[in-house]
């Protein structure tokens, strides 16, 4: 076939393969839509690697240029896509919807580890290109921070690393050696440096680099720093797809990006921290994690009976999801109470708060799979005018976002950060298993407020017998 043929042929996949992970995206934004969207882009991601794989006809300034693929690198890139496949197969099929954040987290590190591996692999096949060469580094660096901060990431979810860690002095440090790296990367690319031992000394201060810039995050700042972590390897992709020419790759790039950007300042806005204070390093120091109210006064603790009886008598109830009805797997059940409860005239409404759960939307995606009417969700800023009206508030397996420290005690790792203000409803009722804290690790003096009453036990089990209860009266 004609390789100019061949190459609008390519150029074809690309735009449609691009057009594909818009419109998915865009799909994204929906509960609804979000399924068909996901597979949607996943077909356009295929098109663009079949399309790569097969066809090698690069344009250059004397036309059209072939590429010459052997057997054996065939038999490379179809053994990586088949163990590649079974890896990301069977730990999707396997992964507890409770274990998905350290699960997105560990896949975006591993996208940054890809750029990096770029920068480390093309670093001497362009040695005399400067705008090349500025592509690689850039890629390199971000990708090595994103690879790093993701695993650190990832230690931080699930539990194993879960104070944060503080060198002394760590923004100046932090800040002085982003710095260095900056310059070491500049000398790389600006000084005809052939050297493969600077190559990788870049490289591993890059990964240092991600691990100072993530270790020291703690109380309730991590959703910032994870979507922060996106975007950089989406950056990094994108370097790639400048270095390669690939338009895909590069659209791929600039819109996971942009997307992660996005959602580092919506996280920023929900956190109520400045962007700066994450790239620099002063992120979540202004106090110690595990620092926490001083708690006077004692807990009232309700039955289920009781419970019932407060829902089935009130006009207006609003429920608060957190991550502990993630780990109860108790979406069904909540949605079963909800419809209970309207059908006998009462008003329900979910409240969200933008880092609920583990991740970005994970209540969203909680209760989307329980057919929860999307209506029903009404965000922190919506629904914080409308707890002085409610009835009953039922908190289920939320904590941190319902912690008036937040507001009320400055040495408190959560300080600024906006809450649900649930203590303003008439009632509150909190279902967890015990007094133990939320993800910021302090105590929350909302569960000691004459108006609150505990309702303690797994969520999935509480809400059974609540439900249960409520079909007798
Ligand atoms: P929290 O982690 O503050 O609290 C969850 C509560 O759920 C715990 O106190 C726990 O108490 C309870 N719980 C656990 N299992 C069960 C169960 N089976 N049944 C009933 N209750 C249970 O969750 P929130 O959603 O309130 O806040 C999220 C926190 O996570 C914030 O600090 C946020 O910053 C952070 N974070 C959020 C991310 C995101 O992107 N959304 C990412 C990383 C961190 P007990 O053990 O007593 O049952």
């Amino acid at each position: 076939m004609q390789p100019e043929f061949l190459y609008s042929l390519k150029t074809i996949a690309y735009i449609i393969a691009s057009a594909t992970f818009i419109i998915g995206l865009k799909r994204m934004g929906n509960a609804k839509t979000a399924r068909s969207g996901n597979l949607i882009a996943a077909a356009g991601m295929t098109l663009a690697i079949i399309a790569s794989i097969f066809i090698h006809v690069n344009k250059t300034a004397d036309g059209y240029e072939t590429v010459e693929t052997s057997g054996f690198i065939y038999t490379l890139i179809f053994a990586a896509i088949v163990i590649g496949t079974i890896i990301g197969w069977v730990t999707a099929k396997k992964v507890q919807m409770t274990k998905m954040p350290e699960l997105v987290s560990m896949f975006n590190g591993m996208g940054g580890a890809c750029a990096a591996l770029i920068g480390l692999m093309e670093f001497h096949h362009n040695l005399d290109n400067t705008g090349a060469l500025l592509a690689i580094i850039l890629g390199l660096i971000i990708g090595s921070v994103s690879f790093s901060g993701s695993v650190i990431a990832f230690l931080k979810l699930n539990g194993t690393m879960n104070k944060p860690v503080r060198l002394p002095s760590y923004n100046i440090i932090n800040t002085l050696v982003m710095i260095g790296v900056l310059a070491f990367g500049a000398h790389m690319v600006f000084s005809g440096t052939h050297s493969t031992t600077l190559l990788y000394l870049l490289f591993a201060s890059a990964l240092v680099y991600g691990i100072l810039f993530t270790i020291p995050i703690g109380g309730a700042d991590m959703p910032v720093v994870i979507s922060l972590l996106n975007s950089f390897t989406g950056l990094a992709a994108a370097f790639g797809g400048f270095l390669y020419d690939n338009k895909v790759m590069l659209t791929g790039g600039i819109l996971v990006g942009s997307a992660g950007t996005l959602l580092t300042l919506v996280m920023c806005k929900a956190m109520n921290r400045p962007l700066s204070n994450v790239i620099f390093g002063a992120f979540g120091g202004n106090a110690a994690s595990g620092s926490g109210p001083d708690v006077k006064g004692s807990i009232k603790d309700l039955s289920v009976a009781d419970a019932a009886v407060l829902l089935n008598y009130s006009k207006k109830v609003v429920i608060v999801p957190g991550y502990g009805l993630a780990v109860a797997q108790a979406q069904h059940i909540i949605h079963e109470l909800e419809v209970l409860l309207e059908e006998r005239g009462v008003e329900v409404k979910y409240a969200i708060h933008p880092v609920a759960g583990r991740m970005p939307g994970h209540m969203n995606v909680l209760l989307a799979e329980s057919n929860v009417d999307y209506g029903k969700l009404v965000e922190m800023e919506d629904i914080n005018p409308e707890f002085d009206q409610t009835d009953v508030v039922l908190v289920v397996g939320a904590n941190d976002v319902v912690n008036p420290a937040a507001k009320t005690d400055p040495s408190s790792p959560i300080y600024g950060m906006p809450i649900l203000e649930v203590e303003n409803a008439k009632h509150i009722i909190v279902n967890k298993r015990s007094m133990n804290a939320g993800y910021a690790g302090i105590d929350n003096l909302l569960f000691y407020d004459p108006k609150t009453s505990m309702l303690f036990g797994d969520a999935k089990k509480v809400l059974t017998e609540l439900v249960a209860e409520l079909k007798t009266m």
